[in-house]
């Protein structure tokens, strides 16, 4: 498959989990990918590894989304190192569990910090230097299914989704005459590190899995597959939507 041939694309958070899984897909479907990672560069360093031995380009760099200087220099970074960033998927992300009452200052400004604040000026980042180049564009949100089903005791995560989702609509209507596309992917429960609690714990999980019709967690892979569509020219007249990704779990209403 070359999809994506002669195309440049950032990931964020792409040392583990999904962002990973992305990283490699793209890279598989033709594209060039800047690898971006926080803390973990063993890791990160592991995914430039796997797709350059697999014949693919790629670099690693080390931005902390929620440093309005990291996020310019990633995509600079991509221009230089690469020569273009056509494709930028805001996947970096985290969560705190708390009671509402009990959110700290400090925990909502990293929440929001990461999932939304990063993504917003990244995709600025992104958008400046295409606009300037007169070069069309794909941007793919990380959202998730609590963009717009509720999650009890995660409410800066709720908010922080629920903000990107309505960017996303925002800017599909500023960006279309760029030629620039965005589009979110709202998955459910994927087996990632960012459930390893959730995993390990039947208590947890086996309700969880009895409330997804499909009666699993989602694969990394699965969430690559419908990001590597949507950065291809199979999705060049798709804009402004999510594309849920949750094994049904957000249809699985039933009467009490
Ligand atoms: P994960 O394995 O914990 O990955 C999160 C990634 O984000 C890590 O690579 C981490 O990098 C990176 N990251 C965190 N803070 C960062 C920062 N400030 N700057 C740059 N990178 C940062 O979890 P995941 O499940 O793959 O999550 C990826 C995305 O999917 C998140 O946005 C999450 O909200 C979303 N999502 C996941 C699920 C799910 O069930 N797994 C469901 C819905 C949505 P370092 O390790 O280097 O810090």
């Amino acid at each position: 498959m070359s999809r994506l041939q002669g195309k440049v694309a950032v990931v964020t958070g792409s040392g583990s989990g999904i962002g990973q899984a992305i990283a490699e897909r793209l890279a598989q479907e033709g594209a060039d990918c800047v690898v971006d990672y926080r803390d973990h560069v063993e890791e990160a360093q592991a995914t430039v590894d796997k797709i350059v031995a697999a014949g693919g380009k790629s670099v690693l760099v080390h931005a902390d989304v929620s440093i309005l200087a990291d996020c310019t220099n990633l995509i600079e970074q991509a221009w230089q190192q690469l020569g273009s960033c056509d494709i930028l998927v805001n996947n970096a992300g985290i969560e705190i569990g708390a009671d509402f009452w009990d959110v700290t200052e400090k925990d909502f400004d990293a929440v929001m910090d990461v999932n939304f604040k990063g993504a917003f000026f990244l995709t600025q980042a992104f958008v400046r230097k295409l606009r300037d180049a007169k070069k069309p564009g794909r941007i793919i949100n990380m959202s998730s299914v609590h963009e717009d089903m509720v999650f009890p005791h995660f409410s800066t995560y709720c908010a922080s989704k629920g903000a990107m989702r309505m960017l996303m609509r925002d800017l599909s209507v500023e960006l279309g005459p760029l030629g620039i596309t965005v589009n979110n992917i709202a998955p459910g429960a994927i087996a990632t590190p960012i459930n390893t609690k959730l995993m390990a714990d039947p208590k947890l999980l086996d309700p969880l899995l009895r409330n997804i019709p499909l009666g699993r967690l989602g694969k990394p892979e699965e969430v690559a597959g419908l990001a590597a569509f949507l950065a291809s020219d199979d999705a060049a007249y798709v804009t402004g939507s999510t594309y849920v990704m949750d094994g049904g779990l957000m249809r699985n209403y039933k009467e009490q």
